[in-house]
Protein backbone atom coordinates (compact mmCIF):
# COMPACT_ATOMS: atom_id res chain seq x y z
CA UNK A 1 0.00 0.00 0.00
CA UNK A 2 1.56 3.16 -1.07
CA UNK A 3 0.41 6.93 0.71
CA UNK A 4 -1.74 8.45 -1.61
CA UNK A 5 -1.15 12.48 -2.19
CA UNK A 6 -3.03 13.96 0.85
CA UNK A 7 -0.56 12.70 2.98
CA UNK A 8 1.58 15.49 1.34
CA UNK A 9 -1.21 18.19 1.11
CA UNK A 10 0.53 21.56 1.41
CA UNK A 11 -2.37 23.80 0.88
CA UNK A 12 -3.13 26.00 3.85
CA UNK A 13 -6.30 25.22 6.48
CA UNK A 14 -6.57 23.27 9.44
CA UNK A 15 -6.33 19.68 6.94
CA UNK A 16 -3.14 20.89 5.69
CA UNK A 17 -2.18 21.27 9.15
CA UNK A 18 -3.50 17.95 10.54
CA UNK A 19 -1.72 15.95 7.77
CA UNK A 20 1.76 17.69 8.49
CA UNK A 21 1.36 17.20 12.12
CA UNK A 22 0.65 13.46 10.76
CA UNK A 23 3.70 13.04 8.59
CA UNK A 24 5.88 14.20 11.05
CA UNK A 25 5.10 12.06 13.83
CA UNK A 26 5.43 9.02 10.90
CA UNK A 27 9.17 10.17 10.22
CA UNK A 28 10.37 10.19 13.89
CA UNK A 29 8.16 7.01 14.36
CA UNK A 30 9.49 5.30 10.82
CA UNK A 31 6.24 4.56 10.63
CA UNK A 32 5.05 1.14 7.97
CA UNK A 33 4.15 3.53 4.63
CA UNK A 34 0.78 1.99 4.35
CA UNK A 35 0.09 2.73 7.68
CA UNK A 36 0.43 6.49 7.73
CA UNK A 37 -1.26 6.31 4.55
CA UNK A 38 -4.15 4.59 6.43
CA UNK A 39 -4.03 7.23 8.91
CA UNK A 40 -4.25 10.75 6.37
CA UNK A 41 -7.98 9.40 5.25
CA UNK A 42 -10.82 9.26 7.20
CA UNK A 43 -12.14 5.63 7.72
CA UNK A 44 -15.85 7.27 6.73
CA UNK A 45 -17.50 10.05 5.92
CA UNK A 46 -20.94 11.33 5.15
CA UNK A 47 -22.47 14.21 3.64
CA UNK A 48 -25.79 14.76 3.93
CA UNK A 49 -28.32 17.75 3.08
CA UNK A 50 -30.84 19.21 5.58
CA UNK A 51 -33.55 20.51 4.29
CA UNK A 52 -35.87 22.95 6.88
CA UNK A 53 -39.41 24.13 7.12
CA UNK A 54 -38.52 27.88 8.57
CA UNK A 55 -40.66 29.54 11.57
CA UNK A 56 -42.46 31.74 8.32
CA UNK A 57 -43.54 28.19 6.17
CA UNK A 58 -40.91 28.85 3.87
CA UNK A 59 -37.85 26.71 3.44
CA UNK A 60 -34.19 26.44 4.02
CA UNK A 61 -31.12 24.46 2.82
CA UNK A 62 -28.19 23.62 4.72
CA UNK A 63 -25.18 20.81 4.42
CA UNK A 64 -23.92 18.32 7.87
CA UNK A 65 -21.05 16.18 7.58
CA UNK A 66 -19.78 13.62 9.72
CA UNK A 67 -16.71 11.98 9.69
CA UNK A 68 -15.06 9.06 11.38
CA UNK A 69 -11.40 9.28 10.96
CA UNK A 70 -10.17 6.18 13.34
CA UNK A 71 -12.15 3.51 14.93
CA UNK A 72 -9.27 0.69 15.65
CA UNK A 73 -9.01 1.76 19.30
CA UNK A 74 -12.93 1.99 20.01
CA UNK A 75 -16.07 3.32 18.72
CA UNK A 76 -15.58 6.90 16.99
CA UNK A 77 -16.10 10.12 19.41
CA UNK A 78 -16.17 13.72 18.72
CA UNK A 79 -18.39 16.80 18.79
CA UNK A 80 -20.94 18.44 16.65
CA UNK A 81 -20.56 22.33 15.50
CA UNK A 82 -22.51 24.86 14.14
CA UNK A 83 -21.09 27.18 12.14
CA UNK A 84 -21.52 29.31 8.77
CA UNK A 85 -17.69 28.44 8.89
CA UNK A 86 -18.05 24.41 8.55
CA UNK A 87 -16.69 22.47 5.82
CA UNK A 88 -15.66 19.14 4.68
CA UNK A 89 -11.96 19.59 5.33
CA UNK A 90 -12.26 21.59 8.53
CA UNK A 91 -14.31 18.38 9.87
CA UNK A 92 -11.99 15.82 8.03
CA UNK A 93 -9.00 17.68 10.42
CA UNK A 94 -10.82 17.92 13.30
CA UNK A 95 -12.13 14.40 12.99
CA UNK A 96 -8.16 13.85 13.01
CA UNK A 97 -7.48 15.60 16.05
CA UNK A 98 -9.59 13.46 18.05
CA UNK A 99 -8.21 10.29 16.86
CA UNK A 100 -5.08 11.64 18.19
CA UNK A 101 -6.34 13.13 21.50
CA UNK A 102 -8.48 9.81 22.58
CA UNK A 103 -5.49 7.86 21.80
CA UNK A 104 -3.33 10.49 24.08
CA UNK A 105 -5.68 10.56 26.76
CA UNK A 106 -5.58 6.24 26.55
CA UNK A 107 -9.51 6.40 26.31
CA UNK A 108 -11.37 3.48 24.21
CA UNK A 109 -12.08 5.94 21.42
CA UNK A 110 -11.50 6.60 17.59
CA UNK A 111 -12.19 9.90 16.47
CA UNK A 112 -14.73 11.42 14.91
CA UNK A 113 -16.36 15.40 14.33
CA UNK A 114 -19.36 16.65 12.52
CA UNK A 115 -20.80 19.84 11.67
CA UNK A 116 -23.64 22.19 10.02
CA UNK A 117 -22.81 24.98 8.42
CA UNK A 118 -25.37 27.27 10.04
CA UNK A 119 -25.67 30.09 12.31
CA UNK A 120 -27.23 29.32 14.86
CA UNK A 121 -27.90 33.17 16.09
CA UNK A 122 -30.07 33.66 13.13
CA UNK A 123 -32.83 30.70 13.81
CA UNK A 124 -35.16 30.13 16.62
CA UNK A 125 -34.95 27.74 19.05
CA UNK A 126 -37.73 26.04 16.95
CA UNK A 127 -35.92 25.71 13.72
CA UNK A 128 -32.35 24.58 15.13
CA UNK A 129 -34.34 21.08 16.86
CA UNK A 130 -35.84 20.57 13.40
CA UNK A 131 -32.32 20.85 11.61
CA UNK A 132 -30.57 19.03 14.50
CA UNK A 133 -33.04 16.38 14.36
CA UNK A 134 -32.98 16.12 10.79
CA UNK A 135 -29.04 15.79 10.21
CA UNK A 136 -29.16 13.18 12.96
CA UNK A 137 -31.82 11.43 11.49
CA UNK A 138 -29.86 10.87 8.29
CA UNK A 139 -26.76 9.70 9.98
CA UNK A 140 -28.93 7.42 12.62
CA UNK A 141 -27.50 3.93 11.36
CA UNK A 142 -24.16 5.29 11.76
CA UNK A 143 -24.32 7.18 15.21
CA UNK A 144 -25.10 5.43 18.50
CA UNK A 145 -22.64 3.67 21.59
CA UNK A 146 -20.95 1.65 20.00
CA UNK A 147 -20.52 3.31 16.87
CA UNK A 148 -19.79 6.79 17.18
CA UNK A 149 -21.03 9.29 19.90
CA UNK A 150 -21.45 12.88 19.41
CA UNK A 151 -20.88 15.44 21.96
CA UNK A 152 -21.39 19.38 21.86
CA UNK A 153 -18.71 21.97 19.70
CA UNK A 154 -19.19 25.41 18.55
CA UNK A 155 -22.51 26.50 17.80
CA UNK A 156 -24.08 23.29 19.94
CA UNK A 157 -24.95 22.81 23.78
CA UNK A 158 -26.74 20.39 26.22
CA UNK A 159 -30.03 21.03 24.28
CA UNK A 160 -28.57 20.13 21.34
CA UNK A 161 -27.39 17.14 22.68
CA UNK A 162 -30.85 16.51 24.09
CA UNK A 163 -32.19 16.73 21.19
CA UNK A 164 -29.64 14.28 19.30
CA UNK A 165 -30.63 11.33 22.38
CA UNK A 166 -34.48 11.69 21.79
CA UNK A 167 -34.00 11.29 17.95
CA UNK A 168 -31.70 8.54 18.22
CA UNK A 169 -33.93 6.91 21.12
CA UNK A 170 -37.11 7.36 19.28
CA UNK A 171 -35.83 5.36 15.99
CA UNK A 172 -34.72 2.53 18.03
CA UNK A 173 -37.74 2.38 20.36
CA UNK A 174 -35.90 2.97 23.65
CA UNK A 175 -33.98 5.33 25.76
CA UNK A 176 -30.09 5.28 24.46
CA UNK A 177 -28.43 8.01 27.05
CA UNK A 178 -25.29 6.44 26.26
CA UNK A 179 -25.39 7.62 22.20
CA UNK A 180 -24.73 11.30 23.09
CA UNK A 181 -22.34 13.29 25.60
CA UNK A 182 -23.06 16.53 27.06
CA UNK A 183 -26.58 15.90 27.31
CA UNK A 184 -28.24 17.65 30.43
CA UNK A 185 -28.25 15.55 34.46
CA UNK A 186 -31.51 14.92 33.96
CA UNK A 187 -31.30 12.60 31.10
CA UNK A 188 -28.11 11.23 31.70
CA UNK A 189 -25.70 13.83 31.53
CA UNK A 190 -22.80 13.78 33.99
CA UNK A 191 -21.78 15.54 37.05
CA UNK A 192 -19.23 17.78 35.65
CA UNK A 193 -19.31 17.59 31.82
CA UNK A 194 -19.98 21.40 31.68
CA UNK A 195 -17.17 22.50 33.05
CA UNK A 196 -14.58 19.41 32.05
CA UNK A 197 -12.88 21.40 28.98
CA UNK A 198 -12.37 24.67 30.86
CA UNK A 199 -11.05 22.65 33.91
CA UNK A 200 -8.73 20.78 32.52
CA UNK A 201 -7.21 23.83 30.15
CA UNK A 202 -7.05 25.18 33.41
CA UNK A 203 -4.87 22.09 35.17
CA UNK A 204 -3.01 22.11 32.30
CA UNK A 205 -2.14 25.72 32.50
CA UNK A 206 -1.30 25.83 36.08
CA UNK A 207 1.02 22.90 35.31
CA UNK A 208 3.02 24.42 32.41
CA UNK A 209 3.22 27.71 34.72
CA UNK A 210 4.66 25.31 37.45
CA UNK A 211 7.31 23.73 34.70
CA UNK A 212 8.33 27.51 34.21
CA UNK A 213 8.86 28.20 38.20
CA UNK A 214 6.07 30.89 37.79
CA UNK A 215 2.92 31.22 40.37
CA UNK A 216 -0.25 31.83 39.79
CA UNK A 217 -0.72 35.05 41.66
CA UNK A 218 2.16 36.64 39.64
CA UNK A 219 0.65 35.94 36.22
CA UNK A 220 -1.10 37.37 33.64
CA UNK A 221 -3.60 35.63 31.04
CA UNK A 222 -5.47 36.88 27.85
CA UNK A 223 -8.56 34.26 26.28
CA UNK A 224 -9.69 34.50 23.14
CA UNK A 225 -13.20 33.21 22.67
CA UNK A 226 -15.91 33.36 25.55
CA UNK A 227 -17.72 30.15 24.71
CA UNK A 228 -18.64 27.05 27.00
CA UNK A 229 -14.01 26.97 26.97
CA UNK A 230 -13.34 29.91 27.00
CA UNK A 231 -15.67 31.63 29.80
CA UNK A 232 -14.95 28.77 32.34
CA UNK A 233 -11.19 28.86 31.87
CA UNK A 234 -11.37 32.65 32.30
CA UNK A 235 -13.45 31.81 35.59
CA UNK A 236 -11.50 29.11 37.14
CA UNK A 237 -7.80 30.96 36.22
CA UNK A 238 -9.82 34.05 37.87
CA UNK A 239 -10.68 31.27 41.09
CA UNK A 240 -6.76 30.20 41.27
CA UNK A 241 -5.46 33.80 41.62
CA UNK A 242 -4.27 34.84 37.90
CA UNK A 243 -5.10 38.16 36.41
CA UNK A 244 -7.26 37.60 33.76
CA UNK A 245 -6.65 41.16 31.55
CA UNK A 246 -7.90 40.20 28.11
CA UNK A 247 -10.89 38.07 26.96
CA UNK A 248 -12.56 38.68 23.29
CA UNK A 249 -15.70 36.14 21.22
CA UNK A 250 -15.89 37.09 17.98
CA UNK A 251 -18.16 40.35 18.37
CA UNK A 252 -15.01 42.00 20.28
CA UNK A 253 -12.57 42.00 23.17
CA UNK A 254 -12.06 43.76 26.48
CA UNK A 255 -9.20 44.42 28.78
CA UNK A 256 -7.99 45.74 31.84
CA UNK A 257 -4.47 46.07 33.46
CA UNK A 258 -5.75 44.89 36.73
CA UNK A 259 -7.52 42.01 36.02
CA UNK A 260 -11.82 41.71 34.57
CA UNK A 261 -14.34 40.73 36.45
CA UNK A 262 -15.33 37.24 35.38
CA UNK A 263 -18.06 37.01 37.13
CA UNK A 264 -19.77 40.70 36.54
CA UNK A 265 -18.46 39.84 31.94
CA UNK A 266 -20.10 36.59 32.79
CA UNK A 267 -23.75 38.23 33.78
CA UNK A 268 -22.94 41.19 30.95
CA UNK A 269 -22.79 38.75 27.84
CA UNK A 270 -26.15 36.63 29.34
CA UNK A 271 -27.78 40.18 28.99
CA UNK A 272 -26.26 41.20 25.78
CA UNK A 273 -24.80 38.00 24.20
CA UNK A 274 -21.14 39.79 23.50
CA UNK A 275 -18.51 40.60 25.70
CA UNK A 276 -18.40 43.99 23.97
CA UNK A 277 -20.01 46.97 25.55
CA UNK A 278 -18.45 45.79 29.36
CA UNK A 279 -18.18 48.31 31.23
CA UNK A 280 -15.73 46.94 33.60
CA UNK A 281 -13.00 47.34 30.95
CA UNK A 282 -11.73 48.70 28.18
CA UNK A 283 -12.58 47.80 24.25
CA UNK A 284 -9.64 46.27 23.11
CA UNK A 285 -9.00 45.38 18.94
CA UNK A 286 -9.53 41.77 18.88
CA UNK A 287 -5.99 40.48 16.63
CA UNK A 288 -4.17 42.82 19.86
CA UNK A 289 -5.12 40.28 21.83
CA UNK A 290 -3.20 37.92 21.15
CA UNK A 291 -0.28 39.84 21.21
CA UNK A 292 -0.79 40.93 24.75
CA UNK A 293 1.89 40.38 27.07
CA UNK A 294 0.93 37.95 29.38
CA UNK A 295 2.22 34.66 31.02
CA UNK A 296 -0.60 32.97 29.59
CA UNK A 297 -2.52 33.16 26.24
CA UNK A 298 -5.55 30.96 26.02
CA UNK A 299 -6.77 30.57 22.47
CA UNK A 300 -10.34 29.17 22.88
CA UNK A 301 -12.34 29.41 19.75
CA UNK A 302 -11.65 28.60 16.15
CA UNK A 303 -8.93 27.17 14.58
CA UNK A 304 -5.97 28.90 12.41
CA UNK A 305 -5.45 32.43 14.38
CA UNK A 306 -1.82 31.87 15.39
CA UNK A 307 -0.42 31.95 11.84
CA UNK A 308 3.43 32.92 10.12
CA UNK A 309 1.52 36.08 10.19
CA UNK A 310 1.64 37.53 13.91
CA UNK A 311 3.77 34.71 15.42
CA UNK A 312 6.17 36.95 15.92
CA UNK A 313 4.40 39.01 17.43
CA UNK A 314 3.23 37.00 20.14
CA UNK A 315 4.19 37.68 23.87
CA UNK A 316 2.74 34.99 25.41
CA UNK A 317 5.11 33.13 27.24
CA UNK A 318 2.94 30.01 27.53
CA UNK A 319 -0.06 29.13 24.90
CA UNK A 320 -2.69 26.66 25.99
CA UNK A 321 -4.60 25.79 23.43
CA UNK A 322 -8.09 25.59 24.46
CA UNK A 323 -9.28 25.49 21.47
CA UNK A 324 -8.44 22.66 18.65
CA UNK A 325 -5.97 23.69 15.95
CA UNK A 326 -5.92 27.34 16.56
CA UNK A 327 -1.88 27.30 15.57
CA UNK A 328 -0.67 26.69 12.46
CA UNK A 329 2.74 24.50 11.52
CA UNK A 330 4.44 27.44 10.73
CA UNK A 331 3.73 29.50 13.34
CA UNK A 332 4.67 26.26 15.87
CA UNK A 333 8.43 26.73 14.21
CA UNK A 334 8.25 30.54 15.24
CA UNK A 335 7.14 29.83 18.46
CA UNK A 336 9.60 27.24 18.76
CA UNK A 337 12.62 29.47 18.36
CA UNK A 338 11.02 31.73 20.26
CA UNK A 339 11.07 29.84 23.51
CA UNK A 340 7.26 30.14 23.72
CA UNK A 341 5.85 26.85 25.64
CA UNK A 342 3.14 25.51 23.42
CA UNK A 343 0.82 23.10 25.18
CA UNK A 344 -1.27 21.65 22.35
CA UNK A 345 -5.08 20.80 22.12
CA UNK A 346 -4.72 17.44 22.03
CA UNK A 347 -3.37 17.35 25.68
CA UNK A 348 -4.59 20.76 26.53
CA UNK A 349 -8.30 20.81 25.84
CA UNK A 350 -9.00 17.04 26.51
CA UNK A 351 -10.57 17.38 29.91
CA UNK A 352 -14.17 17.43 27.77
CA UNK A 353 -14.08 14.15 26.09
CA UNK A 354 -12.19 12.96 28.81
CA UNK A 355 -15.46 13.16 31.15
CA UNK A 356 -17.60 12.55 28.10
CA UNK A 357 -16.10 9.25 28.11
CA UNK A 358 -17.16 8.80 32.12
CA UNK A 359 -20.83 10.36 30.90
CA UNK A 360 -20.75 7.29 28.50
CA UNK A 361 -19.62 5.04 30.85
CA UNK A 362 -22.37 6.04 33.06
CA UNK A 363 -25.23 6.06 31.11
CA UNK A 364 -24.28 3.09 29.60
CA UNK A 365 -24.34 1.50 33.36
CA UNK A 366 -27.11 3.80 34.48
CA UNK A 367 -25.01 4.13 37.71
CA UNK A 368 -24.29 7.93 38.69
CA UNK A 369 -21.12 9.34 40.19
CA UNK A 370 -20.50 12.13 42.14
CA UNK A 371 -19.05 15.95 41.04
CA UNK A 372 -15.73 14.76 43.39
CA UNK A 373 -14.97 11.37 41.78
CA UNK A 374 -15.31 13.00 38.20
CA UNK A 375 -13.56 15.66 38.71
CA UNK A 376 -10.63 13.80 40.75
CA UNK A 377 -10.51 11.26 38.02
CA UNK A 378 -10.57 14.11 34.80
CA UNK A 379 -7.01 15.37 37.51
CA UNK A 380 -5.76 12.25 37.70
CA UNK A 381 -6.14 11.21 33.91
CA UNK A 382 -5.26 14.97 32.47
CA UNK A 383 -1.79 15.52 35.17
CA UNK A 384 -0.96 11.84 34.19
CA UNK A 385 -0.84 12.58 30.08
CA UNK A 386 0.73 16.32 30.72
CA UNK A 387 3.40 14.61 32.74
CA UNK A 388 3.93 11.69 30.08
CA UNK A 389 3.69 14.40 27.42
CA UNK A 390 6.58 16.42 28.62
CA UNK A 391 8.92 13.48 29.73
CA UNK A 392 9.25 12.23 26.16
CA UNK A 393 9.56 16.10 24.73
CA UNK A 394 12.00 16.42 27.02
CA UNK A 395 13.68 13.33 26.64
CA UNK A 396 13.78 13.88 22.62
CA UNK A 397 14.39 17.47 22.17
CA UNK A 398 11.04 17.86 20.74
CA UNK A 399 8.02 20.31 21.26
CA UNK A 400 5.12 19.43 23.01
CA UNK A 401 2.63 18.83 19.95
CA UNK A 402 5.43 16.88 18.69
CA UNK A 403 5.98 14.34 21.53
CA UNK A 404 2.11 14.25 22.21
CA UNK A 405 1.14 13.38 18.57
CA UNK A 406 3.93 10.45 17.99
CA UNK A 407 2.87 9.13 21.60
CA UNK A 408 -0.77 8.99 19.77
CA UNK A 409 -0.06 8.01 16.37
CA UNK A 410 2.10 4.96 17.84
CA UNK A 411 -0.78 3.94 20.02
CA UNK A 412 -3.52 4.34 17.13
CA UNK A 413 -0.87 2.33 14.61
CA UNK A 414 -0.24 -0.43 17.20
CA UNK A 415 -3.85 -0.97 17.29
CA UNK A 416 -4.00 -1.28 13.36
CA UNK A 417 -1.11 -3.90 13.91
CA UNK A 418 -2.66 -6.06 16.48
CA UNK A 419 -6.13 -5.99 14.94
CA UNK A 420 -4.52 -6.94 11.52
CA UNK A 421 -6.09 -5.88 8.04
CA UNK A 422 -9.96 -7.69 7.01
CA UNK A 423 -9.63 -9.92 4.73
P1 LIG B 1 -18.64 28.11 21.78
O1 LIG B 1 -19.49 28.22 20.58
O2 LIG B 1 -19.28 27.84 23.11
O3 LIG B 1 -17.72 29.42 21.94
C1 LIG B 1 -16.89 29.90 20.91
C2 LIG B 1 -16.43 31.30 21.31
O4 LIG B 1 -15.46 31.75 20.37
C3 LIG B 1 -17.55 32.34 21.29
O5 LIG B 1 -17.35 33.24 22.37
C4 LIG B 1 -17.32 33.05 19.95
O6 LIG B 1 -17.86 34.37 19.93
C5 LIG B 1 -15.82 33.07 19.92
N1 LIG B 1 -15.22 33.34 18.63
C6 LIG B 1 -15.54 32.83 17.41
N2 LIG B 1 -14.76 33.37 16.46
C7 LIG B 1 -13.93 34.23 17.07
C8 LIG B 1 -12.90 35.08 16.65
N3 LIG B 1 -12.56 35.17 15.37
N4 LIG B 1 -12.23 35.82 17.57
C9 LIG B 1 -12.54 35.75 18.87
N5 LIG B 1 -13.52 34.95 19.35
C10 LIG B 1 -14.21 34.21 18.46
O7 LIG B 1 -17.57 26.93 21.45
P2 LIG B 1 -16.69 26.10 22.48
O8 LIG B 1 -17.39 24.81 22.74
O9 LIG B 1 -16.26 26.96 23.61
O10 LIG B 1 -15.45 25.73 21.55
C11 LIG B 1 -14.34 26.60 21.38
C12 LIG B 1 -13.15 25.81 20.87
O11 LIG B 1 -12.83 24.78 21.81
C13 LIG B 1 -13.36 25.10 19.52
O12 LIG B 1 -12.12 25.04 18.85
C14 LIG B 1 -13.74 23.68 19.96
O13 LIG B 1 -13.50 22.72 18.95
C15 LIG B 1 -12.82 23.52 21.15
N6 LIG B 1 -13.22 22.48 22.11
C16 LIG B 1 -14.44 22.51 22.70
C17 LIG B 1 -14.77 21.51 23.62
C18 LIG B 1 -16.08 21.53 24.38
O14 LIG B 1 -16.24 20.68 25.27
N7 LIG B 1 -16.99 22.43 24.10
C19 LIG B 1 -13.86 20.50 23.92
C20 LIG B 1 -12.60 20.51 23.30
C21 LIG B 1 -12.29 21.51 22.39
Amino acid sequence: MTAEPATVSTADGPLAAAHQQLAEAARFLGLEEGIHALLAQPRREMTVRIPLRRDDGSMSLYTGHRVQHNVSRGPAKGGIRFSTSVDLDEVRALAMWMSWKCALIDIPYGGAKGGVAIDPRQHSTGELERVTRRYVSELADFIGPERDIPAPDIGTDEQTMAWIMDTISTGRGYSVPGSVTGKPLEIGGSRGRANATSLGVVHIALEALRSRGVSPEGSTAAIQGFGKVGAGAARLLADAGVRVIAVSDQFGAVYRSNGLDIHALEQHVARTGSVSGFNGGEALDNSLLLELDVQLLLPCAIEGVITAANAARIRADIIVEGANGPTSPDADAILADRGTLVVPDILANAGGVIVSYFEWVQANQAYWWSTLEVETKLTDRITAAWHTVQGEAKSTGRTLRSAATSIAVARVAQAHRLRGLYP
